[in-house]
């Protein structure tokens, strides 16, 4: 893999000459424009010139091999997502081998009787899925579209069917909530016809399946139809040779520092290599499967934790292995400058569309918070008293609402957006709980008196924004 000076200066539409003079900056030895530069090399001094690339990984002359699906779950608040994947997730390998207490890696496994699996990402709705699209990252294959059978379809339910869509990732319905006995899935089947979603029994192509997350029917169909849809998509990759994978989920452990989940689309993530990582690079120093346990090797649609990285990478960022630690911090390096400069575009174009940016416009301060809470008609007087602590200098933007005590999945949503946890007439969550917030810094706000609450919320926004309130 490579191409020549030539190749290079025809794509990038730069002259020859100053590409030459780039590589010899980058210390490339250049004898003739027809010797060719690495590709890693190639990315480098299209990145100094201000050209996006993205690296198209030829399957050329390597077996190709069927691989699992990557699962994503969306739908509307409340319809039961993280429910559907916490009664997925206890399915899992995961959850047998660590006796039930699994950590969150941001994906986990669930192998089938029949001996294939299925890869599942465990931030649940479109923002997750959005971002990561966003950075080009097209991890997942399939979205399993979850609607509440006493709720119907709702507004989030059409933006979730709008990006997989967009995306043209096939859907799997799962009407959930099928115990209830306000239950209608034929409405909800209805519903999702007259929106335009050709739904298998009318003669369409997406598979309907009727589950209960919380007594746990259904479930199995519902893998059965995830595999179904993939066996017809026939997924394949590429298993031998260098890793390209995407990070799906990232974190900060005081002891191990920077650690990032990651899912191989093509090759084999091999434990000691040089990677480079979003902006960041890294030596892997260690490779674990969702169970925790050391691996050497990571395969297509498997997800594992990676160790060894120098910086906290993004969702969505790519992995690429390079040759050397030199080549690892170079393109680092370049990727981080290119970053920097496009930020600065960004603000100057911004300048240019509010010319008097400075001081007169004050920026509205945005606070995200997740509100948990007993019973439904309390959640909906706290996010009625959340929402009056609006201001123009301050925007309150609740990014989840739900009944019951704060968990770990509220703790994940509340690190992807920097958001405030508020938990109203809820237990204090378990110790563990506790100690993941304190340890990634996340706050947590519990009141039973709604003036208390506001109180200190008012406290806080003086706090992260002052003068603002
Ligand atoms: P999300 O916002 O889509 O992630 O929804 P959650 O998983 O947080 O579920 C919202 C509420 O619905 C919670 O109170 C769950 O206990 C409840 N719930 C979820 N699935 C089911 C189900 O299958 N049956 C019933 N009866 N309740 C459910």
């Amino acid at each position: 893999e490579g191409m020549t000076i030539v190749e290079l200066a025809k794509r990038t539409g730069k002259p020859m000459s100053s590409l030459q003079d780039i590589l010899i900056n980058v210390g490339e030895k250049v004898d003739s424009e027809f010797d060719p530069v690495s590709i890693d090399i190639a990315e480098l001094v299209a990145m100094e010139v201000g050209v996006n690339v993205r690296r198209l990984h030829s399957n050329e002359g390597s077996e190709v091999l069927p691989r699992p699906a990557v699962i994503t779950v969306m739908g509307h608040v409340d319809h039961g997502k993280t429910s559907l994947l916490d009664a997925l997730r206890q399915t899992s390998v995961a959850a047998k081998e660590a006796g039930g207490i699994t950590q969150h890696l941001g994906a986990f496994v669930v192998n089938m009787p029949s001996g294939s699996s299925i890869t599942f990402l465990d931030t649940p709705g479109h923002a997750a899925f959005s971002a990561m699209r966003a950075r080009g990252a097209a991890v997942t294959d399939i979205v399993v579209l979850v609607v509440a059978a006493d709720d119907g379809v709702m507004p989030q339910t059409l933006e979730a069917m709008a990006h997989a869509k967009a995306a043209k990732v096939p859907i799997v319905v799962a009407i959930n909530k099928c115990d209830k006995p306000a239950a209608d899935p034929e409405r909800v089947r209805i519903q999702l016809g007259s929106e335009g979603l050709p739904l298998e029994e009318m003669g369409g192509d997406v598979q309907v399946v009727e589950v209960s997350a919380i007594s746990k029917v259904g479930l199995d169909k519902l893998e059965e139809a995830l595999l179904l849809q993939a066996e017809m998509m026939d997924l394949k990759a590429r298993v031998d040779g260098p890793a390209q994978a995407y990070v799906v989920e990232a974190r900060l452990d005081r002891g191990r520092g920077p650690l990032a989940t990651a899912i191989v689309k093509a090759g084999t993530l091999v434990c000691g290599k040089y990677v480079v990582v979003g902006a960041e690079w890294g030596r892997i120093r260690a490779i674990r499967d969702t169970t925790g346990k050391l691996t050497e090797m990571a395969k297509p649609a498997m997800p594992v934790e990676i160790e060894g990285l120098r910086g906290l990478p993004m969702a969505g960022d790519d992995i690429i292995v390079v040759d050397s630690e030199e080549r690892a911090r170079m393109l680092s390096a370049g990727r981080k400058k290119k970053l920097e400069k496009d930020r600065l575009k960004k603000i100057d174009e911004g300048r240019i569309e509010i010319p008097d940016a400075s001081e007169e416009t004050p920026v509205r301060v945005e606070m995200p918070i997740i509100i948990k809470a007993d019973v439904q008609g309390t959640v909906q007087a706290v996010t009625d008293a959340m929402k009056s602590l609006n201001s123009p200098q301050v925007f309150v933007n609740i990014v989840h609402v739900g009944v019951g005590p704060i968990s770990q999945s509220d703790l994940d949503l509340a690190q992807a957006c920097g958001a405030y946890i508020v938990g109203f007439n809820v237990r204090s969550p378990p110790s563990s709980v506790i100690l993941a917030a304190n340890r990634a810094n996340i706050k947590i706000k519990l009141h039973r008196v709604i003036y208390h609450l506001l109180e200190d919320m008012g406290n806080s926004i003086v706090e992260t924004a002052p003068g603002t309130f």
